[in-house]
């Protein structure tokens, strides 16, 4: 009686929603690639939701942006239980998104196992049965950001799920941001995890992110959208949609037998050939409106990069993301597909209205803020949501240029003291692409002289010091982190100097927001 039960209760609990499953096994065919091509009738599919941006048990957190370089990681990595590396995998994710639970971001992880692989109906019946209940994964990461201090919090002073009091009188309790994840190793099965309400299930629709209404499309940046003050100078009346902020160019993409097209306002935006032809691994999809986004490395480049780029000249440009903003089947990739310097993805979107901003950006923000999207006036805002608000500054920069030379002269003032130093050989223009400089102490004589022109300057957010070095916080033309590394060239002490783009900028905020 009992096993009938059991049984009973099991054949309950097999997905609802079998029209996911060509398109899922194309995926595994696809992105797993086994040695002979699997149908449906050979495999099990269940996916399990393992990551979200909360803290768990450890202190750690994944802020939004890595949550979504996970998923992209996640993809062929195999699933175990229990973490136990001495048997062999149960079964393999195959394909991920970041979606959201009860309002939480989190990245659902689809794999799958063999129906005919030993134990595998057991596997199935622990996981619809509710044995197998939660999962974690095994990753490996290279930065464990402090949430307070921004610096590794293996070496600052601060301590994980401690309640630390801030200069403006709040307190937050401290955490780390997992940054730079470097490879996922597996995901496991297990009776607890880490992370708070990770979950197994069997609903395997929603693997695309849900539709949205449509947008006209021109070939304008992202930062051309007007500045929105106050989210209550929207029509309430008009549906939202959100996307996260990100520095690029809108235009509307195609592919079409591997032949990429870009097009603004309808009219064909020519490419070079190099970037016109794409891999066959990436899927035919129509006309859709997408952001354009240039990355050097882990770093978004400059729009003027981005822009050398598309036009196949030297821009500093390691790949482009092309973020398919989701409309219904048709349009946009429904994975992450990379092709030579491309990377296709559908960018992360909400729906909303002017009443529920403050919460779905909060879901769904950059660490410069969100993207709104009327859809029927088709009017785009820029907003920076409050708890993100820039902070007081602490000093100012100035940076000057030398007639006919390519002499700087950075000076810097915080509370009444100044420091001066000359950069030689300065571009401002390959300071942005992250190329160091060296620097040394300006004597007073070259202070004082008056062949330098004013050039730029702006506000200090924050100095402080990692290792060595000196991290000056800057906005304005030196947006970023500028680090000042000392060294020794001939027995003179020198420094190296770099911009490292919006590195910390994040742990802040998620700081502020606490
Ligand atoms: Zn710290």
């Amino acid at each position: 009686m009992e096993n009938r039960t059991g049984k009973i209760i099991a054949q309950l609990a097999e997905p609802d929603d079998s029209g996911a499953m060509p398109e899922l096994i194309k995926m595994i065919n696809r992105n797993v690639a086994p040695p002979s091509e699997l149908k449906a009738e050979d495999v099990l599919v269940r996916a399990m939701y393992v990551a979200s941006d909360r803290v768990n048990s450890f202190g750690g957190k994944f802020p939004i942006d890595e949550l979504e370089q996970l998923a992209v990681k996640l993809i062929d990595s195999p699933v175990m239980v229990g973490h136990r590396k001495d048997s062999l995998p149960i079964g393999r994710n195959f394909h991920a998104v970041l979606t959201q639970k009860d309002s939480v971001p989190w990245v659902k992880a689809y794999f799958y196992w063999l129906k005919d692989s030993e134990n595998s109906e057991q596997l199935r019946q622990n996981i619809d049965g509710g044995v197998y209940k939660e999962c974690s994964i095994g990753f490996t990461f290279h930065l464990a950001e402090c949430s307070i201090c921004g610096q590794d919090i293996r070496s600052c002073r601060h301590e994980p799920l401690v309640r630390y009091r801030s200069d403006s009188d709040n307190s937050a309790v401290c955490c780390f941001l997992y940054r730079k994840i470097d490879k996922v190793l597996e995901t496991s099965l297990v009776y607890r995890g880490a992370v708070p309400d990770t979950s197994l299930t069997n609903e395997l629709s929603s693997a695309r992110p849900a539709a949205v209404g449509s947008i006209s499309c021109n070939y304008s940046a992202s930062n051309d959208a007007d500045p929105l003050v106050r989210p209550g100078e929207l029509n309430p009346e008009e549906p939202l949609i959100l996307l996260p902020f990100y520095e690029g160019r809108f235009a509307e993409v195609a592919v079409q037998s591997s032949q990429l097209q870009l097009r603004s306002g309808g009219v064909a935006i020519r490419l070079p050939r190099e970037l016109a032809t794409v891999s066959t691994q990436v899927p035919d999809f129509r006309w859709t409106p997408s952001l354009l986004v240039g990355y050097r490395g882990k770093e978004r480049t400059s729009l003027a990069q981005l822009d050398r780029f598309l036009a196949g000249e030297s821009s500093g440009v390691s790949h482009l993301e092309i973020m398919t903003i989701p409309f219904d089947k048709s349009t946009g990739v429904s994975q992450p597909v990379r092709s030579g310097q491309l990377c296709f993805r559908t960018i992360r979107c909400v729906s909303g209205t002017s009443e529920t901003l403050g919460e779905k950006a909060e879901s769904i923000a950059s660490r410069d803020g969100v993207l709104i999207v009327g859809l029927s006036d088709q009017k785009v805002w820029r907003w920076k949501p409050e708890f993100q608000a820039r902070r007081k500054a602490v000093g100012k920069y100035l940076l000057k240029r030398e007639r006919a030379s390519g002499r700087c002269l950075l000076q810097i003032r915080s509370a009444g003291k100044s420091l001066s130093y000359i950069l030689f050989s300065f571009s401002s223009e390959r300071c942005q692409t992250g190329v160091a400089f060296v620097a040394e102490p300006a004597a007073a004589a070259e202070i004082q002289s008056d062949g330098w022109m004013e050039a730029s300057g702006d506000a200090i957010r924050s100095f402080r010091s990692v290792g060595d070095s000196l991290v000056i916080d800057c906005e304005g033309a030196l947006e970023g982190d500028l680090v000042f590394r000392p060294l020794l060239i001939g027995g003179r002490k020198k420094f190296l100097v770099r911009l490292a783009r919006n590195q910390s900028r994040e742990a802040r905020e998620i700081y502020e927001q606490a």
